[in-house]
């Protein structure tokens, strides 16, 4: 089998990150996967949970120090719980250099190592969406990831990125074959939300893949440095990446997105009597 590439994109903290870190844990600890994180964000923290906490020298401070020749992937690449191998792109020096730019230099980078192993089940690329730019749109412009999904919740902001988004991936799509997977609703209790959520995925074509409560325990294992699933596998919150997991794995539901208008996206906010 061909290694699944799936890229998580959303707005910056909606949960992009726990989202991923623990739906690859649940992907290895309960259906023996073999998964790798590419952490596509300048806040490098995407693979930390899975690393018990040890911050990760990332792919640009690297090139920075050794120069692009220099590079080993022992450097970084690190491997964590569940044996999922992880590797941070880091970002420019604040107030230089295009975030971007940098992504796509790791990613570029990592292929001519040979970093991916071809034995992956998923490679997952966890990137921040709240600009569609051509840096950030690069997993998905360049055919790197194939299989988008959106991580969202009730909130206007995160319907207006993960639109936006939509309309970033429409334009990809013909070229490339990416697809959306879907969206992941990372509950922010707000009012209504699931309706919200359903109707916003129907309008857009695709499917809710799964709506993840919102539980303390999440913080609770991040204090501890882990994701919830090595924290407590038994415990309501890992059965819910658990049943995330599984979506993932057996969604054969890949589509272009029919993303809405401004118009649209308000009045369908208005409606379930969202103020931000
Ligand atoms: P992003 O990667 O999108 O920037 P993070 O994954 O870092 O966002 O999430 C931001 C914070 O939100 C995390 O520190 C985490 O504690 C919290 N969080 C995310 N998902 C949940 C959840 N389902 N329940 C409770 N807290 C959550
Ligand atoms: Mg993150």
């Amino acid at each position: 089998m061909a290694t699944r590439k799936v890229a998580f994109y959303g707005k910056g903290g909606i949960g992009k990150s726990t989202t991923s870190q623990n739906t690859a844990a649940a992907m290895a600890y309960f259906f023996g996967k073999k998964v790798m994180i590419h952490g596509c964000d300048p806040k490098a923290d995407a693979t930390r949970m899975i690393l018990g906490g040890k911050p990760q020298e990332t792919v640009l401070d690297l090139v920075r120090k050794l120069g692009e020749e220099e590079i080993t992937l022992e450097q970084v690449v690190k491997v964590g719980f569940g044996g999922i191998r992880c590797v941070e792109s880091g970002g420019p020096e604040p107030g230089v250099g295009c975030a971007g730019r940098g992504i796509i230099t790791a990613i570029n980078l990592m292929e001519e190592m040979g970093g991916y192993p071809e034995d992956l089940d998923f490679l997952f690329y966890d990137v921040l969406g709240d600009v569609v730019c051509g840096g950030f749109a690069m997993p998905m412009r360049e055919g790197k990831a194939q299989e988008i999904y959106i991580v969202t919740s009730g909130e206007m902001m995160a319907i207006y990125a993960a639109n936006n988004i939509c309309k970033g991936l429409t334009k990809y799509a013909m070229r490339t074959g990416v697809r959306l997977g879907g969206l992941i609703c990372n509950s922010r209790k707000v009012d209504k939300e699931m309706e919200l959520m359903e109707e916003f995925c129907d309008r857009l074509g695709t499917k809710l893949v799964h709506f993840v409560p919102r539980d303390n325990i999440v913080q609770k294992a991040e204090f501890n440095k882990k994701t919830v699933i090595e924290f407590d596998p038994e415990c309501n919150q890992a059965q819910e990446y658990k049943k995330l997991a599984e979506n993932i794995i057996n969604n054969k539901d890949l589509v272009i997105p029919k993303p809405l208008t401004m118009d649209e996206l308000e009045n369908l906010v208005v409606k379930y009597g969202i103020v931000d």
